[in-house]
């Protein structure tokens, strides 16, 4: 999203990556074409009555990528930096999730160019239903299931189904995940991305031998998944030293409280809230308490052992990787790390675990909602996280595998072992010899 910070669009990176995956494997020309584009580019313009009735229009996009291995998935995202490129990238990048941790499901993207904090809630339902008239017969429970993503949300997402059927006078839980609980959500889906990143971690740090006790996180971006895996990290005994959002960050060094940063997010609308207005800061207070307050620039470069970014991509580029200080980076948001920035990091043994693995547990429990809402069943939240757990799991171990065997980074391995399984069923569908 900030897309001055490197010199190469979103769709770019993710074809530099997906570049040495091709190579890697000695694909053909024909097969390389199989990855190139999107087979779907979908654009409109879509128009709502605003609030004080005058008209507004905004540019939307769904991209279906590839649907090799089962209909195309992927969020909507509501945000002013949404643009063609951007959705192409995040289309591409959940082709290969889905593929590395081996559900049936292909991938896409979707986004509304435009800032939803500054429309109110009848505006921005106004909004969930015209993308859905706007991309209606693109989607469905067998051809492209949207979720949530950056600004969206269950309430969007249940506004998005009503409209679906109303539209197509059907009864269509499965057109949609993320959903509200009461209206074919799932339990587990709202903290599904912190809780499969969490498994991986936690494997991790057994590996490794480390007592989490001792391990200080910094995390960039306080919404859905950065709060949860706060949380999740705090209740392990990990210290969380720093946290960030949208308006800036606070570093502790003895550690924060995610229950009282989300406290004051709720009730400020910032997790700087208790000690700053804006950009005015009670310094008095801070320095009695012995907090800081950081740019999220500054927020990267810590001191800390776990950095996870979870809010924008394009945040550690080769302009700041050579002063990162932390030890493992958990790639929650998608695409935060540029090609150029993998290079340097992986000189400077800092092991990264690549989104397309790390923040794979929102697909996942996505994929549970789809099968409930096509069985008719509601599972317990039990199963959601034992099944969950055993998918992250297998999928960290074939990474690892690949990584191992063919002496790459986990990056390398991920997009390796998630372009060998969309080719294999490629080849059985008979696109490519
Ligand atoms: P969200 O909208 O709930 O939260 C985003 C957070 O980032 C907010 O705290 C916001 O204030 C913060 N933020 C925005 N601009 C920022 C900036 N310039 N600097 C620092 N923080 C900033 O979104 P989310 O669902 O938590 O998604 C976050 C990232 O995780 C995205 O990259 C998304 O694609 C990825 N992701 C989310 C899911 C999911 O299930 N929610 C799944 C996979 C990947």
């Amino acid at each position: 999203m900030v897309k001055t910070a490197s010199a190469q669009t979103p769709y770019k990176r993710f074809a530099q990556n997906l570049k040495h995956a091709l190579d890697h494997l000695r694909c053909t020309p024909a097969e390389r074409a199989l990855f190139r584009e999107p087979k779907h580019i979908w654009k409109n313009t879509i128009t709502i009555v605003r609030d004080n009735r005058t008209s507004a229009n905004f540019p939307a996009f769904r991209v279906q990528y590839n649907d090799a291995r089962g209909p195309y998935k992927g969020g909507i995202r509501f945000h002013p930096a949404a643009d063609e490129d951007e959705v192409k990238a995040l289309a591409a990048l959940m082709a290969i999730k889905t593929a590395v941790v081996d559900i049936p499901f292909g991938g896409a993207k979707g986004g509304v160019q435009c800032d939803p904090k500054n429309l109110s809630k009848r505006e921005v339902q106004l909004l969930s239903r015209a993308y859905v008239r706007a991309f209606a017969t693109h989607i469905g429970p067998d051809i492209d299931v949207p979720a949530p993503d950056v600004n969206t949300n269950p309430d969007i997402m249940g506004w998005m189904r009503d409209e679906y059927e109303v539209l197509t006078k059907s009864f269509a839980p499965a057109v949609i995940t993320g959903k509200p609980l009461s209206y074919g959500g799932s339990l587990g889906r709202d903290t599904a991305t912190a809780r499969g990143a969490f498994f991986i971690l936690e494997e991790l740090i057994e590996r490794k031998a480390l007592n989490p006790k001792d391990l200080r996180v910094v995390i960039q971006g306080f919404g859905n998944a950065g709060a949860a895996m706060a949380q999740f990290l705090h209740n392990a005994g990990c210290t969380i030293v720093a946290v960030s959002d949208s308006h800036g960050g606070i570093y502790y060094k003895e550690g924060l409280d995610p229950v009282r940063i989300q406290k004051y997010k709720s009730s400020t609308g910032s997790v700087t809230g208790e000690y700053c207005q804006g950009s005015v800061c009670d310094i008095k207070k801070m320095k009695m308490d012995n907090v800081q307050a950081v740019t999220n620039e500054e927020l990267l470069e810590l001191p800390c052992d776990i950095l996870i970014p979870a809010a924008l991509d394009n945040v550690i580029t080769a302009k700041n990787a050579g002063k990162i200080q932390a030890h493992f980076i958990l790639e929650l948001a998608n695409g935060p790390t540029t090609p150029e920035a993998d290079s340097i990091l992986t000189k400077r043994n800092i092991q990264v675990i690549p989104d397309v693995l790390s923040n794979a547990g929102g697909v996942t429990v996505s994929y549970f909602e789809w099968v409930q809402g096509r069985s008719g069943e509601q599972w317990t939240a039990e199963r959601v996280d034992a099944d969950l757990k055993r998918i992250m799991l297998a999928a960290f171990r074939a990474v690892r595998r690949e990584a191992g065997r063919e002496k790459l980074s986990y990056r390398g391995a991920a997009f390796v072992l998630g372009v060998k399984r969309m080719l294999e069923t490629m080849r059985v569908r008979g696109w490519v010899k």
